[in-house]
């Protein structure tokens, strides 16, 4: 607890109605909470002036860095309410080293891991009113972010930074029943290559897959799937989300690190899955691989994991000229998975692995 925090109440709070109409069908990433929290960076002075004021608009300097390179990292996470009432959120500190190490890739300054929890925590005591009742799969998504906010067009790491915590209430991911996803395959576009910033959680690599994104709508598809920049041959992930693959004889394949994002829920199904028995592989997985295994039967599930979503079923994935699987229900071990990692967010099963952290 660095972090001298400032708060001023905003002036204009919704009223407990709005909040409830909006709780009552909040979406995703529509509707923000009363406050926001902000904390600036110069060399010179380091990290100061760190604040929680009323949510809105900022003002920019048309030559603000991050309009133009791009120098921003951010972060995903939720906060749960417990059937007690307590709110917690999972393994922030997990969020906050990985935003160190985007940090270190995008030339932006270290926010400690003990600060950024406290700004994490500091905004949703604030703003614990926007924490939806437990039992309906409803959570506050958070987003931290660190842009470049120095105005200066010259080509170097900012001088100014500003980082910032936003929060929006966020629905059930699955309405109406849990659907498989129809992935595309791009083999025009890739999203990282080595020594590129495919590990780091930053804007520019969802810029990157938008078009890709957009192709896979067009084909009739739900969501993309990107293979290795160097052979166009290795499953890497989809625009936001990890993958796992289960097999017959019920071990478990997820794409190694290196050039994908470290999710925190890949990790944490890592050691769920082994929990429960199943052998994980952390390597390459080809997409013939796959291909082969989903029509032979030897992969009997697929499953693509994030925040946002927690994990969701894939049944099909669909390619220029071919696709393969077909499969409308979600598999079993996907759904156990699923399952034991909610429960443990929502506070209804034991948390075994110290995952969780109470805000308040
Ligand atoms: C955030 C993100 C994920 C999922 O990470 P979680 O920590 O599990 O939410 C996967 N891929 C990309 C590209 C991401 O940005």
């Amino acid at each position: 607890m660095t972090l001298d925090i400032s708060i001023v109440p905003s002036a204009h709070p919704r009223s407990a109605a709005e909040v409830a109409e909006i709780l009552a069908n909040p979406g995703f990433g529509i509707h923000f909470t009363d406050h926001m929290f902000t904390v600036e960076w110069t060399p010179e002075k380091g990290w100061h002036d760190a604040r929680i004021t009323a949510y809105g608009p900022l003002t920019l300097d048309p030559a603000t860095a991050v309009l133009h390179y791009a120098q921003e990292i951010f972060e995903g996470m939720k906060a749960y309410r417990h059937d007690d009432g307590s709110v917690w959120t999972f393994r922030p500190e997990e969020n906050a080293q990985r935003m160190v190490r985007s940090s270190h890739r995008l030339a932006l300054p270290v926010l400690e891991a003990d600060d950024f929890v406290q700004a994490v925590d500091a905004l949703v005591t604030v703003d614990e009113r926007w924490v939806a009742e437990p039992g309906t799969e409803k959570s506050l998504y958070i987003r931290p972010f660190m842009i470049a906010s120095e105005a200066f067009l010259g080509v170097r790491p900012a001088q100014h930074v500003t980082f910032m915590v936003i929060a929006s209430p966020a629905g059930a991911y699955f309405k109406g029943g849990i659907k498989p996803l129809t992935l595309w395959l791009t083999e025009e576009y890739t999203r990282a290559g080595r020594g590129g910033m495919g590990a780091a959680k930053t804007g520019g690599n969802y810029a990157s897959s938008l078009v890709a994104q957009q192709e896979a709508i067009d084909q009739g598809c739900d969501q993309v799937v990107f293979l290795d920049a160097a052979e166009g041959r290795y499953v890497e992930e989809l625009g936001g989300m990890n993958m796992y693959f289960v097999y017959a004889d019920g071990h478990i394949v997820t794409p190694e690190t290196g050039t994908i994002l470290e999710g925190i829920t890949r990790s944490a199904i890592i050691d769920l899955a082994e929990k429960s028995g199943h052998q994980v592989e952390e390597r390459k997985i080809s997409i013939d691989e796959w291909r082969d295994g989903v029509s032979s039967g030897e992969i009997t599930e697929v499953f693509a994991c994030g925040t946002a979503a927690v994990v969701t079923p894939v049944g099909t994935l669909k390619w220029a000229g071919g696709e393969v699987g077909g499969s409308t229900e979600a598999g079993a071990l996907t759904m156990q998975i699923r399952q034991s990692l909610v429960d443990i967010q929502y506070g209804r099963a034991d948390d075994t692995f110290g995952w969780m952290h109470k805000v308040l």
